[in-house]
């Protein structure tokens, strides 16, 4: 990476998003956020957001002066067009293919591609995403193969040299609040435990040492694992 490069991140308010717009104000001399109202049942990620993007700016001068603007965009036509757990109060489940009817089809595609519209139109070079293979939920749309080939479609459809960064690809949720530790400290972590929001439930009662949430759905339990064990009060996962 460049140091004169500028990066669009995708950002949603929850752990992985933050710890993504943590890595790119590290990274990058510019940065900006996006993020996208779809109509999910945890719209509360949605309301967590400016008080994460202006703790993230307190935190140190050097990020003040990286962060610039947010862009919230309404994409509320996903839920329009799909049905699944993540929009619709129903439960979460597993679907005849094996994938959770958490799965929004398309979603991360088309989260990309609008997010490398507004990057094309603000100049921004680089795209950050949260998407995991290694924890993920089995969503094909988080594979580094399909970011991958996204990258070459919007290049070669928007004649650009767009980057997909997706730093936390091959790291687990402990890894994940490593990179949070390694990037801002504990006064970081601090904040993404207590500012930011994963449950799928939109739960946000009682904080736990791991954050907010229901502490059952398959956002939370998996965010809890991986904070217990970077904490060092869960044993590791074996294989
Ligand atoms: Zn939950």
């Amino acid at each position: 990476m460049l140091a004169s490069d500028t990066a669009l991140v995708l950002f949603s308010g929850g752990q992985d998003s933050t710890t993504c717009l943590a890595w790119a104000l590290h990274h990058y001399a510019h940065v900006e956020t996006i993020g996208f109202d779809y109509g999910q049942r945890h719209a509360v990620e949605l309301t967590v957001r400016p008080t994460v993007i202006d703790k993230l700016r307190a935190a140190s001068p050097e990020w003040q002066r990286k962060l610039g603007p947010d862009h919230m965009i309404d994409l509320s036509l996903i839920a329009a067009i799909s049905e699944t757990a993540m929009t619709h109060d129903i439960a979460i489940e597993t679907q005849a293919n094996g994938l959770p009817n958490t799965f929004v089809p398309g979603r991360n595609l088309l989260f990309m591609t609008v997010a490398a519209t507004v990057a094309y139109r603000r100049g921004l070079t680089v795209l950050v995403g949260g998407m995991c293979e290694t924890d993920f939920s089995g969503y094909p749309d988080c594979r580094d193969d399909t970011m991958k080939a996204l990258q070459v479609a919007l290049n070669l459809g928007m004649a650009t040299r767009l980057k997909l960064e997706t730093p936390l690809m091959w790291r687990d949720k402990k890894q994940t609040w490593e990179l949070a530790r390694e990037l801002g400290g504990q006064a970081l972590v601090d904040l993404i435990r207590a500012d930011t929001h994963t449950c799928y439930l939109g739960e946000r009662g009682a904080l736990h040492d791991w954050g907010y949430g229901c502490g059952t759905c398959p956002a939370c339990a998996l965010r809890a694992r991986g904070y217990q064990q970077f904490a060092g009060t869960a044993p590791l996962d074996v294989g």
